[in-house]
Formats: structure tokens, C-alpha cells, sequence
């Protein structure tokens, strides 16, 4: 009988596992978390550099294919800062918020965050790779949502960035977003379309 291929989940992170095995739900995949203990540092420049780094890692120490993602906030006018430090930009959402319109502020040369001249155009990126069992990687994909920065947040939903996050496209900031809207138009909504377009051509997906 067939047997689903096992993809380990890239993350220690208990949600991200299940917001991944509910996004690739269609697939014929057995999805499980990575191996407890293993810790992989995010020591790259890009996001794609680091999603590579993680799913190799997991893919050599559990033996299977791997899916990680990296993802993250990318400002024009402050040089596509925060990107890969997006998470650690400041302790707490609510800080790293503030920080971002100070800062954003300051580069269009406003002192009070609350004004809005200037360029406020940013995307969020999520880059996810697929590593076989040696740890080679067989499959890298991007995904994009362009957007502005609000003044000030708007919407209770979502988490991180996502109250500041205008997405012209639908008029509404992630945090005003329906899920299945973010899910379809978000970054990682668009990466994961076009990761499940490919995954079946690494003879991952269906079994002989
Ligand atoms: P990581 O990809 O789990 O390392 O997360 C990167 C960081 O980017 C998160 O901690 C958030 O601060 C930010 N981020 C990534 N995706 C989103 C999103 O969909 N909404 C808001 N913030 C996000």
C-alpha cells in the first residue's frame, strides 16, 4: 500500500507546525515537528539563506525531507530594515511597533511618528526551502506582499506587524484581514501556492 512521505516541520514553535500541516492539508504528506532539543541559528543575511540553514540542519539530523521558512518585514525607506531581525527588533509586538514608526518617522524626516510624509512603501517576505534527507536542498520558493505603513496601528487580529501593515490590495491591515484573506494574499499564503505547485515534481508528495 502507499505509504505519505514524512516531512519534518523546520521549527520549534508548536503553532507554526500546525499553520504548516493545515496549509499543505491537501497534500499526501505525513507531517511531524523536528526532532525536541535542536536549536538552529538564524545566521543569515537573507531570508532565503536562512530557511536553508534550518531546513538542512533538520533534514541531516532527523533523516527525512525538511520545510523550513524564514519571514519578515521589509521597510523601503529604512533600507528594507527590519528584515531578518524582524523578530528581534524590539522585547514585544507593541515594541517593535513603536520602534518601526519612530524610526520610520525619523527617516522621512518627521519627528512625531504620528505624521505620515514620506515614503511608507514596505513588504513582507517569507522564504521557505525543502531539504532531502542528506540535507541538500531540492526546493526554494519566495513569497511577497507589498503594503505601506500606517501611523498608527488598526484591527485587533493577526500578531507581530500585522496592526501597522496596510495592504492597498484590500484596503485593510493584516490585522483588520479575514485569515482566509491574509491566507490567500499574505506572504507565506503566496509562498506555500507556489511551494505545493512544485513539491509534487520532487517525487516527495506521491509515492510509487
Ligand atoms: P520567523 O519567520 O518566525 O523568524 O518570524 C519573523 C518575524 O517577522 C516575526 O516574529 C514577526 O515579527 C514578523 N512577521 C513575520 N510574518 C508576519 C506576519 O504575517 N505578520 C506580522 N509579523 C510577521
Amino acid at each position: 500500500m502507499d505509504q505519505a512521505k514524512v516531512l519534518i516541520i523546520a521549527s520549534g514553535n508548536a503553532d507554526k507546525v500546525r499553520e504548516f500541516s493545515h496549509l499543505l492539508a491537501t497534500l499526501d504528506l505525513e507531517i511531524r515537528p523536528q526532532p525536541p532539543g535542536l536549536e538552529v541559528d538564524e545566521t543569515g543575511s537573507t531570508f532565503a539563506e536562512n530557511a536553508r540553514l534550518k531546513a538542512s540542519a533538520v533534514a541531516k539530523a532527523s533523516g527525512q525531507w525538511a520545510l523550513a521558512d524564514d519571514s519578515g518585514l521589509c521597510v523601503d525607506a529604512l533600507g528594507g530594515a527590519p528584515g531578518v531581525h524582524s523578530a528581534r527588533y524590539a522585547e514585544s509586538d507593541q515594541a517593535r511597533i513603536s520602534r518601526l514608526l519612530v524610526e520610520l518617522a525619523a527617516a522621512n524626516g518627521c519627528i512625531d511618528p504620528e505624521q505620515g510624509q514620506g515614503n511608507r512603501r514596505a513588504q513582507f517576505v517569507a522564504a521557505l526551502a525543502v531539504a532531502d534527507p542528506s540535507g541538500a536542498i531540492q526546493l526554494e520558493v519566495e513569497g511577497h506582499c507589498p503594503g505601506e505603513i500606517l501611523t498608527s496601528p488598526r484591527g485587533e487580529g493577526g500578531f507581530g506587524y500585522d496592526p501597522v501593515f496596510y495592504v492597498p490590495e484590500a484596503g485593510q491591515t493584516f490585522a483588520e484581514m479575514a485569515k482566509e484573506l491574509k491566507g490567500r494574499i499574505g506572504h507565506r499564503g503566496r509562498a506555500f501556492a507556489k511551494l505545493s505547485e512544485h513539491l509534487a515534481a520532487l517525487n516527495l508528495v506521491k509515492t510509487q
